[in-house]
């Protein structure tokens, strides 16, 4: 009940929920939500039965791109979108890991060509539930814990 009442407090735009707490701040700088000037509502530490403690954010009059909010699944494969419009969750979407990573994984090989040259990392996902991925120019793997979020 009262989770419906912070969800309905959105005229229109997304709520993302079920972000693990330390992810939070993580979440707001991949999204770019730092440098847009739509009004957002960050709740922080959280208690939630299921994972803890988690954040939500609120963003008024703004819906994602599928490319755009699925990165976030690299940190928080978890995470909830409550698409909100005229006060009402409209739709509930979980995200998805993508198959394909570019840019936003910093490669751990430091004799990788994208460490030495100015140009996008590119990553293949090798393993979408234990979130392992694969440079493309080096081939080096590199398990969950290792992803460096550039
Ligand atoms: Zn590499």
């Amino acid at each position: 009940m009262k989770k419906e009442l912070h969800v309905a407090a959105l005229e229109n735009g997304t709520v993302i929920d079920h972000i693990p707490s330390e992810f939070l701040f993580k979440v707001v700088s991949l999204l770019g939500l730092d440098k847009i000037g739509n009004s957002i509502t960050i709740g922080n530490n959280l208690i939630s039965r299921q994972f803890g403690r988690k954040g939500i954010i609120k963003i008024a009059d703004k819906y994602f791109e599928e490319g755009e909010i699925n990165k976030i699944a690299l940190i928080a494969p978890n995470i909830k979108l409550n698409i909100i419009r005229d006060f009402e969750v409209c739709e509930k979407k979980n995200i998805v890991l993508p198959s394909e990573i570019t840019s936003i994984v910093k490669c751990v090989n430091p004799k990788c060509i994208t460490n030495n040259e100015p140009m996008r990392t590119h990553f293949t996902v090798i393993d979408d539930k234990l979130i392992t991925v694969k440079c493309k120019y080096c081939e080096r793997i590199i398990a969950k814990d290792d992803i460096i979020i550039k």
